[in-house]
């Protein structure tokens, strides 16, 4: 900017001075033009502005945001520490700044006496200065503060001094006003690409405890000195979860001054009141007596919390959908510069978002056990049902859909009783439990369900929004049994009665009183034989059904003659054969087969006795011998009771027998094809049956061919 002085009426000294005086106003007004921080710009009117304006001290002052206040900014020249004086001041204050603050108007007092006419309470003080200038910093009428310049010496202002002043505190309002918008530029773009940094931190991993403190990592020393997350665990306690700093040495002391001090829930400031009250904390400057309040008498913490030098703090919540899951705490200290407003914003901002990308991963996390759970469920063999308070079903798995016979999508939604009918005879007689406590011995239950007759072992457990029920279908389990327990009786009387005829043979054999003829000592002879034989024959098949359940029957496989092996079978029932029965074979169609040869006569033995014990009747028991696509066929045809066809599978189950009236009370075990067919089997054949109930059976064993 160009000062037009005028000339005309002054000495040549004058005008000189006053050319030098524009060189130093034009240097000012470049060097302002460059400088770029607050800093530069109150350096360059201290130093250069000052000599331009013959000052011999000067101090700049910001009105304070609530324009109440003036905050000394930077002073150069005056003796003393004007800081600790005139640090910060009322706009109402009787001095000179205040008053030009007040009335936004230049204030040019030429000498001390001026001054103190104006301002009687400085009478005595700086008795060193004489003139002095104070100019407002405005900018477009809004005043920024207030710059004060000393002179050494009385002066008396001339229209050119005034204005060259008036003008340099234009410029320097226009320079701190440009430098500052330039500084908040600046912090708002670093705002910015921290917050776009640490959205892409928070976003890139479901792995949200690393996250967090990555973000923590990332906060300083860019938004702080120090950043911590603690984080609020599932029984409420405060856990911290991350501390940054510069300097790692400081984060251990940080940690361990945690242990030292933990956190207590109902501490009234802090990370615990803001995780309590979901609401943010802020102290730009934090207060003496707060500190005082914390430090309380412990001399330890007084040295910890100087050496920290604690000067502003921020807390905010982290949280999501209502809830708050912990905090964010930054701390200014020995480093960064207090917090303003829009550090504030950015850490809301910032927890806002570490906030919602912890609950993500949480969900996620829970929708994934959610999911682990259902498919758990889903493989699980035992029924599971889930029902809600209200007897509604919520839960109903693969498992259960196949024990009551009601798939999934019928049964979702709807009460149970709706479902299965019974379900009442059956949620009767199990107690439920909570959760946590033992659960007792299932209980076993009968029951209906879809017609069927069950037997359903059941506990409960009741966790207060609902109830869930494990069921197990043990029908199979409880035949089995029966089937066990009838079988001792069976078995008892199957042995008793050979026992019986032995000792009645016996008996009749040694009485004296009797004389017996030589043929009716051999009846009896021949009865205790096969009696004997039928007693060894019981305890042979129950043996043998045991070695085959604990898979210790050896097998020796080989190329035999099934012919040789049929004949020998026949000749031995041939010994015993009742009336009314006779025996033939069909050999012509036969080959070798591969089997072990012992075994295999012992499966025939078994087939060709319940064909002749089921032919009460009697009539022909054939064994036929063919050959087919690779495999040998061995069929024991009878024309005896039959067998009707809901049983012809059942038959071969260990213990099964047909119900006495069906096999006009004909004993035996139940045992007898069941370890035929186990045998067969083993030996990579099969056996089958087909039946004519009052014509006959046909039993076929099927084994590979020999070469
Ligand atoms: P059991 O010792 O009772 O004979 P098995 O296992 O040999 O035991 O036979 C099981 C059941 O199958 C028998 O109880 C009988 O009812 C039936 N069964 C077996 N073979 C025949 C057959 N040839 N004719 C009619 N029913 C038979």
């Amino acid at each position: 900017m160009t000062q037009s002085v005028n000339t005309e009426s002054l000495s040549l000294e004058e005008l000189s001075d006053a050319y030098e005086r524009a060189n130093r106003f034009h240097r000012v007004t470049e060097h302002l033009a460059g400088a770029l921080t607050p800093q530069q710009v109150l350096d360059v009117i201290l130093t250069e502005g000052l000599r331009a304006a013959e000052a011999r001290a000067g101090a700049i002052g910001l009105v304070t945001d609530d324009g109440k206040a003036i905050e000394l900014l930077a002073q150069s020249g005056y003796r003393g520490d004007v800081f600790e004086k005139y640090g910060r001041f009322s706009v109402d204050a009787d001095l000179p700044m205040s008053h030009v603050a007040r009335t936004g108007e230049p204030l040019f007092l030429e000498s001390r006496a001026e001054r103190n006419k104006l301002f009687p309470t400085l009478e005595g003080q700086g008795e060193d200065g004489h003139a002095i200038a104070v100019l407002p910093l405005a900018l477009e009428g809004r005043l920024l503060g207030v710059i004060a310049l000393s002179f050494g010496e009385n002066m008396s202002f001339s229209e050119e001094r005034r204005r060259m002043k008036v003008t340099l505190a234009r410029q320097a309002a226009q320079a701190l006003e440009r430098a500052r918008l330039y500084a908040a530029e600046q912090t708002a773009r670093q705002r910015l690409a921290f917050m776009a940094e640490a959205s892409e931190l928070l976003s890139s991993s479901l792995d949200y405890e690393q996250t967090l403190k990555q973000v923590a990592q990332l906060a300083v020393p860019r938004l702080a000195d120090w950043c911590a997350i603690d984080m609020v665990m599932p029984n409420g306690e405060i856990q911290r979860l991350a501390v940054a700093h510069e300097d790692p040495e400081k984060v251990r002391w940080a940690y361990e001054l945690q242990e030292r001090y933990p956190p207590d829930p109902d501490d009234p400031h802090g990370v615990a009141q803001v995780i309590r009250s979901g609401q943010p904390e802020f102290f730009p400057d934090l207060p003496e007596e707060l500190l005082e309040e914390l430090i309380g008498d412990d001399d330890e913490l007084r040295r910890i919390v100087d050496e920290l030098g604690l000067r502003a703090s921020i807390c905010v919540p982290l949280s999501a959908r209502g809830r708050t899951l912990g905090a964010l705490t930054l701390i200014a200290a020995e480093k960064h510069p207090v917090f303003d407003q829009a550090d504030f914003e950015l850490a809301v901002e910032l927890a806002r978002r570490a906030g919602i990308a912890v609950d993500n991963s949480r969900l996620f996390q829970e929708a994934e056990k959610g999911a682990n759970a259902a498919r758990a469920l889903a493989y699980v063999a035992d029924g599971v049902v889930l029902l809600d308070r209200a007897g509604f079903v919520r839960h109903w798995n693969p498992a259960v859909a196949l024990i009551m016979g009601v798939d999934e999508e019928e049964a979702l939604g709807l009460r149970v009783e709706a479902v299965v009918p019974a379900w009442d005879s059956l949620s009767s007689h199990v107690p439920l439990v909570r959760p946590g406590e033992a659960i007792g011995r299932p209980v076993t239950v009968p029951m209906v369900a879809q017609g069927r007759e069950l037997w359903v072992s059941a506990s409960g457990v009741d966790f207060g929004e609902g109830t869930v029920y494990a069921l197990r279908d043990v029908t199979d389990e409880r035949a089995l049994e029966k089937t066990r327990s009838d079988f001792v009786a069976t078995a008892s009387h199957e042995l008793r009665t050979p026992l019986a005829a032995i000792y009645g043979a016996v008996r009749t054999l040694r009485r004296e009183d009797l004389e017996l003829s030589a043929e009716d000592n051999a009846t009896f002879l021949e009865i205790m034989e096969a009696e004997s034989l039928r007693l060894a024959q019981i305890v042979d098949q129950i043996l043998v059904a045991g070695q085959i359940d604990a898979d210790a029957v050896d097998f020796d496989l080989e190329t035999c003659d099934p012919v040789e092996l049929a004949e020998g079978v026949l000749e031995s029932a041939a010994l015993h054969l009742p009336d009314g029965i006779s025996l033939h074979i069909d050999k012509k169609g036969t080959r070798p087969i591969i089997c072990d040869a012992n075994k295999l006569r012992q499966v025939l033995v078994n087939l060709v006795d319940n064909a002749i014990k089921y032919s009460p009747e009697g009539g022909d028991v054939e064994i036929r011998l063919d050959a087919h696509n690779g495999e040998c066929l061995i069929q024991i045809a009878d024309e005896g009771l039959g067998i009707p066809s809901s049983e012809r599978e059942r038959i071969f189950e260990k213990f099964y027998r047909l119900d006495p009236h069906q096999t006009r009370g004909v004993g035996g075990t139940g045992l007898g094809l069941y370890i035929c067919r186990e045998l067969v089997e083993r030996m990579n054949g099969r056996l089958e049956v087909e039946s004519e109930p009052g014509k006959g059976s046909r039993f076929t064993v099927r084994l590979p061919a020999g070469v």
